[in-house]
């Protein structure tokens, strides 16, 4: 797989190549705007040239995966929000489509007051709209949408959920999605046996089709299976632990996915010291894989 973090564009997203290459990513995230504001400055022409010189310099770290905006909701039922999020997201796939990036990944909605049908059918008018509107802006990048943990009037954390998203938006190759270790465990599938594991794939592969998932994001689980919280834990220290994520590691599906981590890249060491978490999850993650069995 891979492997690569949430990597800051602080400065410029051109900077994240030359952070993510210091962070021992093959690939990473990043988010092209302020993560909790719903407008941005359009990008420059210098900022798209600075990014495509780093594209071609750092040739090797790809894909680019794009999260938009937290607080894009197109599940609301309030039509005010609904089109002051679409435009958002919109938005957000623009610029992930100016740059070149190969995924932009969001979280699917809340439904809110309304229903969980109603949620999923606003969602869906906002991918059939999507998917028009930037039909030439960002031909090439892949729309994600991203599993859920199932808290409270979350959408996308059952596979049906997604599923219905993605059969009602019609058939498109740029409609992907956003594989969550924490969000998919915390929502109640298991991944930490091969047995369970299995399972898993085999139900998401029933329900969406394996050839949906696009990307992941590989975060340990703070809470236990089912749960339907959703709080990030570095990689095995949390309920997942290490065997699940060789799971993942070792699926020769996923060889050429990639995979980051969105957990703080620092936390303090046991002497006080801050500790490169980065490094530290690429570390164990690289460490999970199983040398290849010679064919005798
Ligand atoms: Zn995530």
């Amino acid at each position: 797989m891979r492997l690569g973090a949430h990597i800051s564009t602080a400065g410029g997203a051109y900077k994240a190549f030359g952070r993510a290459r210091d962070e021992t990513c093959d690939s990473f995230l990043i988010f092209t705007k302020s993560n909790r504001q719903w407008a941005a400055k359009p990008f420059t022409d210098d900022d798209i040239t600075f990014y495509k010189n780093a594209v071609a310099e750092y040739a090797d770290l790809k894909p680019v995966s794009v999260h938009a905006a937290y607080q894009i909701n197109v599940a609301s039922p309030d039509p005010e929000l609904w089109e002051k999020s679409y435009q958002a997201l919109k938005d957000e796939v623009e610029r992930a489509g100016a740059l070149g990036a190969d995924f932009i990944t969001f979280h699917p909605g809340s439904y809110m007051a309304s229903s969980e049908q109603e949620g999923l059918d606003a969602i869906v008018r906002a991918m059939r709209r999507l998917l028009a509107e930037t039909e030439t802006t960002a031909p090439d990048t892949v729309i994600c949408l991203e599993t859920m943990a199932g808290q409270g009037t979350n959408l996308g954390g059952k596979f049906e959920h997604l599923a219905y998203i993605l059969e009602n938006a019609g058939p498109s190759d740029r409609l992907g999605v956003c594989f969550d270790t924490c969000h998919v465990f915390a929502a109640g599938y298991d991944i930490r046996t091969p047995e369970a594991y299995e399972a898993t794939m085999a139900e998401f592969d029933r329900v969406i089709g394996l050839h949906k998932i696009r990307c992941f994001h590989f975060n340990d689980s703070i809470h236990e299976l089912g749960t339907g919280k959703d709080r990030h834990a570095h990689i095995g220290r949390g309920q997942i632990g290490l065997d699940g994520f060789a799971n993942f590691i070792n699926d020769p599906r996923w060889a050429d996915h990639c995979a980051h981590l969105e957990t703080e890249p620092t936390m303090d060491g046991e002497d006080g010291l801050p500790v490169n978490m980065n490094h530290a999850n690429l570390a164990a993650l690289r460490a999970l894989i199983k040398a290849v069995e010679e064919e005798g």
